[in-house]
């Protein structure tokens, strides 16, 4: 495809463990950063690829997301979208979304699609042009976010709401590298589930050459990550909790991973 063709993706880590990720379309010069946990890495990034930053999409109020937001607006004149929950929360907001929203950026047409739970207020952003979805804290590698604002039930029901609108072959970058920890708790859900004992591997032999496990896509999560896979038989299954239904699974893989 002529777009995919013209688009580079530029992902790097912010404070501790988060991502930082730049969207770019050489044709048009689009320049699209998801969250900003700190201006610095974001002008620094910016510096080294050349891109010009026009659009800045956040996915949620937490501090760790929207840190460099002001800083990083003032010095780029990025036009800003967020969640309309978040409006007064966010003051450099320029666009709101809700749930379902398309917006332009450049090129891209981006699909917010509201899942709550984590935050009340949390958005996905999916690009289907270019196969690729930043998924915040609700959707991590191997995991998912802890579930502030929401319940269990909410935050089940925006995972299978990803589950229904990405397909498998969509990237997925998110908010955090969180991917080591998750899979040595994944495995103790599925321990002999092979496609996550492999992920496993690759993402310890990853790590410990300082790379990063984002992006991955849907159809690997799909396959091993427990949170995603709360509807699975086999989940339920190795729970020893037959007949049960996936938001009481996916509660009670969430509670374990709570108190892990
Ligand atoms: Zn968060
Ligand atoms: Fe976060």
């Amino acid at each position: 495809m002529a777009l995919s063709d013209s688009t580079e993706i530029h992902q790097f880590i912010c404070l501790d463990d988060n991502f930082g990720v730049l969207v770019h379309d050489r044709d048009s010069g689009t320049t699209i950063a998801f969250d900003v946990p700190h201006a610095g890495a974001y002008e620094q990034a910016l510096e080294e690829t050349g891109w010009k930053l026009t659009h800045i999409l956040i996915t949620h109020h937490h501090w760790d997301h929207v840190q460099g937001l002001g800083e990083l607006k003032q010095k780029t004149g990025a036009t800003v979208y967020g969640p309309a929950r978040s409006a007064q929360k966010i003051a450099q907001l320029d666009r709101t979304v809700e749930d379902g929203d398309h917006i332009l950026c450049g090129p891209y047409e981006v699909k917010a699609i509201s899942t709550p739970g984590h935050t009340l207020d949390q958005i996905s952003w999916y690009i289907p042009s270019i196969k690729m979805a930043h998924t915040g804290d609700t959707l991590f590698s191997l995991g998912c976010g802890r579930v502030f604002e929401g319940d269990k039930e909410m935050m089940w029901s925006s995972l299978s709401k990803l589950l229904r609108e990405l397909p498998d072959d969509t990237a997925v970058y998110c908010g955090h590298e969180y991917t080591e920890a998750n899979a040595r708790f994944s495995l103790t859900i599925e321990p002999d589930n092979a496609d996550l004992q492999s992920r496993a591997q690759e993402v310890s032999n990853l790590r410990s050459q300082g790379k990063p496990t984002l992006p991955t896509s849907m159809g690997v999560e799909k396959a091993t990550n427990p949170f995603l896979r709360a509807a699975e038989a086999s989940v339920a299954t190795a729970l020893g909790m037959e007949g049960k239904s996936a938001a009481d699974v996916f509660t009670e893989i969430r509670t374990r991973k709570d108190n892990a």
